[in-house]
């Protein structure tokens, strides 16, 4: 097995992924406030670790696989966290979650990050336990590891996938990734709802996005896909200006016809 820091065993190798217990960083009941299903109540469980590091990233709490604080809100929306040390078993996340989802009206468990799929084993021990409950599973992730989704998607109702753009990212993903990601998504007999989510820049230009646009448009028709003006945040200071994200629309649309634009809605009303 590889070893982590300090000759500790790796938690992302797949022996400690099929035994071990869940890496997480935080759950609360919230407001979800992007993509398809902003304004729905969610219960959001945020798995640590993450394989990128875009630059306009919110939790960078969130992105190392290892041991540290968990914070659990014990009443939906009251924000009175109780604090446990992750990792933690996968039958005590379930608890804890379940337990959220009971108390009060939810439309779904949000599977969230980091990266939810760097733990697809640990999730493919947490997920059948919450769809037994009837809970639905939405996933929010970066739409790079397809192997990671095809051991869970039998669980997921609906996937938020991200649509990675370098000029707001400053990460180098080949539109490849996204697609191979896509072709499991959409490929699988349990047709999961599927849509993507692009953060836009003031640097982002009509060809780097009608590019990512045209190879969604080939994997899936009917799929949306929205716009996110991006949200200052760290190193990021500028925002795309009316008239930019009204030209990107437009060029959007003029190759796929499913192209909206929505921004962070729950940052516009001091959600978490
Ligand atoms: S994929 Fe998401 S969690 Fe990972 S670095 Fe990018 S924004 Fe942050």
């Amino acid at each position: 097995m590889k070893t982590h820091e300090a000759g500790l065993p790796d938690p992302s190798h797949p022996t400690c992924e099929m035994a071990g217990d869940i890496y997480l960083s935080e759950i609360f009941s919230g407001i979800q406030g992007e993509g398809h299903y902003a304004g729905y109540r969610q219960v959001f469980l945020r798995l640590t670790g993450c394989t990128l590091r875009c630059a306009y990233c919110d939790q960078p709490e969130s992105l190392e696989l290892r041991p540290g604080d968990c914070r659990i809100e014990c009443t939906p929306g009251i924000r009175d966290f109780a604090h446990m040390e992750s990792p933690i078993p996968v039958p005590e996340a379930d608890k804890w979650v379940d337990a959220l989802m009971a108390s009060a009206p939810h439309h779904s468990v949000s599977v969230t990050g980091g990266e939810p799929l760097m733990q697809s084993g640990r999730l493919a021990r947490l997920l059948p336990l919450l769809k037994e409950k009837g809970h639905r599973i939405h996933l929010e992730t970066s739409g790079v590891l397809p192997q990671g989704l095809a051991r869970v998607i039998s669980w997921v109702d609906a996937i938020s996938m991200d649509l990675k753009l370098s000029s707001a990212d400053r990460q180098e993903i080949d539109l490849s990734v996204h697609r191979s990601f896509l072709d499991v998504a959409l490929g699988s007999p349990h047709q999961p709802h599927v849509y993507a989510k692009a953060v836009i820049a003031a640097e982002t230009s009509a060809t780097e996005l009608c590019a990512a646009i045209r190879m969604v448009a080939s994997a899936g028709p009917d799929m949306e896909v929205f716009l996110q003006p991006v949200t200052p945040h760290g190193p990021v200071t500028a925002i795309p200006s009316p008239a930019h994200m009204l030209a990107l629309q437009e060029a959007a649309l003029r190759v796929h016809p499913h192209v909206r634009v929505l921004p962070q809605t729950h940052k516009q009303i001091g959600q978490l």
